[in-house]
């Protein structure tokens, strides 16, 4: 799923033509041996991403790279308009923000790469006759913007509009916006899971090599489950949802012992709470407010 995820779809195709190997050697050796011992071991095949995700993919890195290496958004535009309605029902704007990229490219002359020129003027103007009507409802003034720009256009470099038509990462975050919107309608993360989990360990290497040492050197052991003595700071890309420390046991709240909030607005975890309240009426301990377990709500992070 990495492989082809991250379009290395020769590598994948290899990776699974020598697992069907692998399995029908073991299936070969568990029918001459006791078949039953050894059926737990075979790799299931049915794992592996279907024929329909490997298309999916396929077809994610074709319109992709039509759009970085030709600057062609059409595939892609073909693309959101085809599922317009899951991506609609998403809240996306990925639609209108092709399309306006689709704009400003024509109106630089498009693949002539002259800078704005009257002809491309003309078709960035015909183009958003033809097809920006369906979008006035809901990006009126963004449409707007790109008709107000035109009053400007031997000398965009100098008006208001000049970063929606010199965006340099324009491109790059139209192709992001794409990948992301595509990985969800097929119910996964913009990023592979592998590549993430990897990656936050290489960022977290140096720090837990350095505890080790620490530990080494001072005969010391670290015994509390799931958790680190020390903070691993990771890029805020890598920050998926809030954590909540119970201010009492100085425990990390989990799904089994979740924040709870007492009627005067503070947070603590729900084994502390019922350890202060011990089933009826007590004192907040951060507060003077007096409450009942019962009237604890739960938190979600
Ligand atoms: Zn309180």
């Amino acid at each position: 799923m990495h492989l082809l995820r991250e379009g290395q779809f020769s590598v994948a195709a290899t990776f699974l033509s020598e697992m069907a190997e692998k399995k029908a050697a073991e299936k070969k050796q568990a029918n001459t041996a006791n078949a039953t011992e050894n059926a737990a071991s075979i790799l299931d095949i049915d794992e592996v991403p279907s024929g329909e995700v490997r298309k999916q993919f396929a077809t994610m890195y074709y319109i992709l790279h039509e759009m970085k290496e030709n600057n062609n958004l059409l595939p892609a535009i073909q693309w959101a308009r085809d599922n317009d309605e899951a991506l609609a029902s998403r809240g996306s704007n990925l639609e209108f923000e092709l399309c306006r990229l689709q704009f400003v490219w024509l109106f630089h002359g498009a693949h002539e790469q002259q800078g704005p020129t009257p002809a491309g003027r003309q078709a960035a103007l015909e183009y958003a006759r033809r097809e920006f009507h369906g979008f006035l409802p809901r990006y009126l003034r963004e449409v707007q913007q790109l008709m107000g720009a035109m009053a400007f256009s031997p000398n965009l470099q100098d008006s208001p509009y000049r970063s929606i038509f010199n965006n340099p990462s324009a491109w790059s975050d139209v192709a992001h916006s794409f990948t992301r919107e595509f990985c969800s309608l097929l119910g996964l993360s913009a990023d592979s899971p592998l590549y993430i989990a990897a990656t936050a360990g290489a960022i977290a290497l140096p720090t837990l090599l350095k505890l080790q040492t620490i530990m080494k050197a001072k005969r010391t052991e670290w015994t509390t489950e799931n958790e680190l003595p020390v903070e691993i700071p990771l890029p805020p890309s890598y920050l998926f949802h809030s954590i909540f420390v119970c201010p009492v046991s100085k425990e990390q709240t989990t799904d089994e012992n979740p924040p709870m909030m007492m009627p005067c607005g503070h947070v603590i975890a729900e084994e502390s709470l019922k350890r202060l309240c011990k089933g009826s009426r007590f004192k907040c301990p951060y507060c003077p407010s007096e409450s009942h377990p019962r009237e604890a709500r739960k938190v979600f992070l």
